[in-house]
């Protein structure tokens, strides 16, 4: 097994009390490595999971040269404007090849998959050729080698066909069948743990919406980030919403051990009275509040509380659900990916013209909840409070806007990234 995280391992350096996006990136991704073990599953079971070692091919493909048509082999392509050649009897099927050598001048029946003999290199299209009283003809010219595939064209025996770390996919179940291998060794699904804070957070579905006192609300960010973990490949765990009292938040996390590799909390994170989660782990376990610049994303909370001889990550996210969302996403997801063994990654975006027009400040990094116009433009949610919940819902992604001043205007060339991305 790898080494688990230190104890001191989320401490910024002595006076660091503010950091870029980049940087914070930089440090947490340091920070984590795979925890889980790795087990076997067949082939059809692949989609969603972590190759946990570089699969080499155990067979070329196509293992032999072999006929891409239904058609007519011979040898040496054809250069003559009207081709006659004399038909061998018999044919080359795919899984029935022809046996012996094609005799030198002849050609042969072949069909879609089946191995060229001896003596044959290149094949014509049935449909291109005439075939009647045992001659074959048909107009040049056709190259050599044409309508057939070469032995190990796509790969051979030996070379990397996917590496560790690679989250596969079912166009993967395919290459990996081609190449010899009927189950694979990947990394077992990494468990993250959610639960909620707050006094005024009520569970959906425990209280109806006529019997909630003023000043409560519903969990949001409960539902939604064991969604998003399922959607990430992992297993999401509920570890249900906990009162603003240290007690039942020492008796989750202690009762958590041993059922999750890691959790993520949101809400009372911050330094408010009822912050019990950072206060907690302030007196019991460890602590250490990010200030990053970005908007929105108050500070990032990354707590370690002690079980055995390797404590277990705690992500605090903020209680606000549009916050908990981005910075769920540009935090957690990479992390616990490189926890679950499929490395660090980073979602990709698109550079699209902006359809909205917005006078950016300088100093943090801003992200947009967004989405494409049916013109190809990308267009902001109407408000950027970050308690407005539809807008989540609204949007497909984010709009990125970097750190510096900025001027964005209709047709602005800005950085888009799906949500999809993020998967
Ligand atoms: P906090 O980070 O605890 O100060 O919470 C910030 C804001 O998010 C407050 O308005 C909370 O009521 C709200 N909030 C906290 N947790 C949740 C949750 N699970 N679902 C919806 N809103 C929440
Ligand atoms: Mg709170």
């Amino acid at each position: 097994m790898p080494p688990r995280l230190r104890n001191d391992c989320f401490a910024l350096p002595p006076g660091v009390d503010w950091v870029p996006l980049e940087d914070a990136l930089a440090r947490l991704r340091d920070r984590v490595t795979p925890v889980v073990p790795v087990e076997t599953v067949p082939l059809a079971a692949i989609r969603g999971r972590v190759l946990a070692q570089d699969l080499t091919a155990r067979r070329a493909n196509p293992p032999s040269a072999n006929s891409a048509v239904d058609g007519y082999g011979f040898a040496g392509g054809a250069l003559d404007e009207l081709v006659t050649l004399p038909l061998a009897a018999g044919r080359s099927a795919a899984g029935e090849p022809y046996q012996g050598a094609l005799p030198k001048g002849q050609a042969l029946r072949i069909l879609t998959g089946a191995i060229l003999p001896d003596g044959m290199d290149t094949v014509v299209l049935q449909e291109d050729v005439e075939a009647t009283g045992g001659k074959l003809q048909f107009y040049g010219p056709l190259k050599l080698g044409a309508n057939t595939r070469r032995a190990g064209e796509d790969f051979t025996t030996g070379d990397l066909v996917l590496p560790e770390g690679r989250k596969l996919r079912p166009e993967d179940a395919a290459l990996l069948a081609a190449a010899g291998y009927s189950e694979v060794p990947v990394f077992q699904r990494l468990r993250v743990g959610v639960f909620s804070n707050g006094d005024e957070v009520i569970a959906p579905g425990q209280t109806a919406p006529e019997d909630m006192g003023a000043g409560k609300i519903y969990d949001s960010n409960r539902p939604m980030l064991l969604s998003l973990l399922e959607q990430w490949g992992f297993t999401p765990v509920d570890l249900g919403h906990i009162e603003d009292s240290r007690a039942a938040l020492r008796h989750r996390l202690n009762t958590a051990q041993g059922q999750v590799d890691a959790v993520l909390t949101s809400g009372g994170v911050s330094t408010g009275d009822e912050d019990h989660v950072s206060a907690l782990l302030r007196e019991e376990g460890q602590i250490e509040t990010w200030r990053i610049a970005i908007k929105p994303g108050r500070p990032l909370a990354l707590g370690l509380w002690p079980q055995g001889d390797s404590p277990l990550p705690v992500f605090g996210l903020p209680g606000n659900p549009v916050a908990a969302m981005v910075t769920a996403l540009l935090f957690a997801r990479p992390a616990l990916g490189a926890m679950s063994g499929e490395g660090w990654t980073m979602p990709q975006g698109f550079m699209v013209p902006a359809g909205f027009a917005k006078n950016k400040k300088p100093g943090r990094r801003e992200f947009l909840r967004a989405r494409m116009t049916p013109e190809g433009r990308v267009e902001v949610f109407k408000s950027e409070g970050s308690g407005r919940i539809s807008g989540l819902s609204w949007a497909d992604g984010l709009v990125e806007l970097p750190d510096a001043a900025l001027k964005v205007g209709e047709g602005t060339l800005v950085r888009y990234i799906p949500f999809g991305s993020f998967s």
